[in-house]
């Protein structure tokens, strides 16, 4: 039974993939695993699930699964010497191929960049460390000058800002992992280099209700059409190492609360990414700046902050998750923590359940209720109670395993599957039993139950009643 609210996802990798280490990063406050198929075989990332669903069965607390695809990444191509130097104001050529390059010419295997450059676009390499602009480009050869200068090596990654890349988020790899992904029963399918709405549903044919959407926001063109790749998907996760690089540096922060205030309009999870806690790489303890960014993104409402190389290469994984366990519960234990919360006015539509969701913050101001249960088949009911952020412990009650994984990274909600209730008076007698053994709570407290009569019919909630334990 965790005290937290806000959910952590750990990325695996060498330095978590022994189940004994996953076991360990879950009871430390690991909610939510993440398979980075940028690395990795396929043997190794179902070696992870396969363990991970035994952690499920050990411990009774349903684990949510994130395979993140690697997306179109675009990368230069190989150098005679391995590497060349571009210097400060001198022009180079960028042609498209497979041959080596050599000084003053990068050649790429991407025939849709030479399509997309125009004079002005920018290109960053290796993570924004250099930076050409494009003077002109014929179609058989791009001219671009150097303006922050340095030492390109083998493959290093191409950041292509202010274009958008005639390319689907999906590559033939992506379709690969995905298909291989989808085998495995994961949860979340993570999309890299997201650009359009169109991306999501092509996402959407392939994987159909198998798995959630998470959709990587990371490229300035997936900013600008933000609202209609929210709607098309699941979850979004603001995926900072790279949107860094697209956007200018002091864009990331605003556009971290705009992704996080959208996503809460619509009720679905949002996950801040990347450099959290990167110096815990090497280091046992983080930086005061990065304790204070994790503490940010939970003022700010993420569903769930997520750990990167700090769990998949780092050196301290468990320490990381803990000392980010930490931070997380001191933020939400801070009393001005629900102000913000509490300013925000969310979109209700004219339905029973957002007229139920709406309701049970007051109601549990008022009667210091310690939970409301909800009964859920998709999800959907206890993802719109979720995005309320009531002040008492959400339980989602699901026959669904897969609705209970999903639904684990969703702020807020414990989930526990359990058989639809048969009467009224059946599901208060479950409603005692689970509120002791999955909440802790005792005799006298009083708890809400949202539920849709007949049971166990999607889209039916419009029940909410009020209980004491006895
Ligand atoms: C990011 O760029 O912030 C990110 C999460 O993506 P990846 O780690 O796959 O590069």
């Amino acid at each position: 039974m965790r005290q937290r609210l806000a959910k952590i996802l750990a990325t695996l990798g060498p330095a978590s993939r022994a189940p004994s280490m996953m076991r360990l990063l879950h009871d430390v406050g690991v909610d939510a695993f993440r398979l980075n198929f940028s690395h990795g075989s396929h043997e190794d990332h179902a070696a992870c699930v396969k363990a991970i669903r035994e952690i499920e069965k050990e411990t009774g607390n349903p684990i949510t699964i994130v395979a993140d695809m690697q997306g179109p990444k675009l990368r230069c191509g190989t150098f005679e010497q391995d590497e060349i130097e571009l210097r400060y104001g001198e022009t180079i050529k960028i042609t498209q191929g497979s041959d080596n390059g050599s000084d003053g010419h990068v050649i790429m295997p991407h025939p849709e960049l030479m399509e997309a450059c125009k004079a002005g676009t920018v290109l960053k390499f290796d993570d924004g460390k250099l930076m050409v602009t494009v003077q002109s480009n014929d179609g058989q050869a791009i001219t671009a000058k150097v303006d922050v200068p340095g030492m390109l090596s083998n493959r290093k990654g191409i950041n292509v800002i202010n274009a958008v890349l005639p390319m689907s988020a999906m590559t033939d790899k992506d379709r690969k992992d995905m298909a291989f992904a989808l085998t495995q029963d994961v949860d979340f399918i993570a999309l890299s280099f997201v650009q359009t709405a169109q991306d999501v549903l092509d996402a959407r044919a392939i994987i159909g209700d198998k798995a959630g959407i998470i959709v990587k926001i990371e490229k300035p063109s997936a900013v600008e059409d933000l609202d209609s790749i929210l709607i098309s998907a699941d979850a979004a996760m603001v995926a900072r190492g790279d949107l860094g690089v697209e956007l200018p540096l002091e864009q990331v922060p605003i556009v971290q609360r705009q992704i996080i205030r959208k996503c809460r309009a619509l009720g679905k999870p949002v996950i801040v990414a990347t450099h959290m806690l990167e110096s815990m790489i090497d280091a046992p303890t983080p930086t005061r700046a990065e304790a204070s960014d994790v503490a940010t993104a939970i003022y700010q409402g993420a569903d769930a902050v997520m750990l990167s190389a700090e769990t998949a290469v780092g050196r301290h994984p468990a320490t990381a998750v803990a000392i980010m366990d930490r931070i997380m519960q001191a933020a939400e234990n801070d009393p001005e923590f629900w102000e913000y919360f509490r300013r925000i006015q969310l979109p209700h539509k004219a339905t029973p359940e957002d007229a139920i969701s709406q309701s049970i913050s007051g109601i549990a101001q008022t009667l210091q209720a310690k939970a409301v249960l909800g009964y859920t088949s998709t999800g959907s009911t206890v993802q719109r109670i979720s995005r309320e952020r009531p002040p008492c412990r959400i339980i989602g009650l699901t026959p669904n395993p897969k609705t209970a994984r999903r639904l684990t990274l969703s702020w807020g909600v414990q989930s526990v599957v359990t058989g639809d209730p048969i009467s009224f008076d059946a599901m208060l007698d479950d409603i005692q039993t689970v509120s002791r053994e999955k909440a802790g709570l005792k005799t006298g407290d009083v708890v809400m139950i949202s539920a849709g009569i007949p049971f166990g019919r999607p889209g039916t909630t419009d029940t909410l009643k009020i209980a004491t334990l006895d």
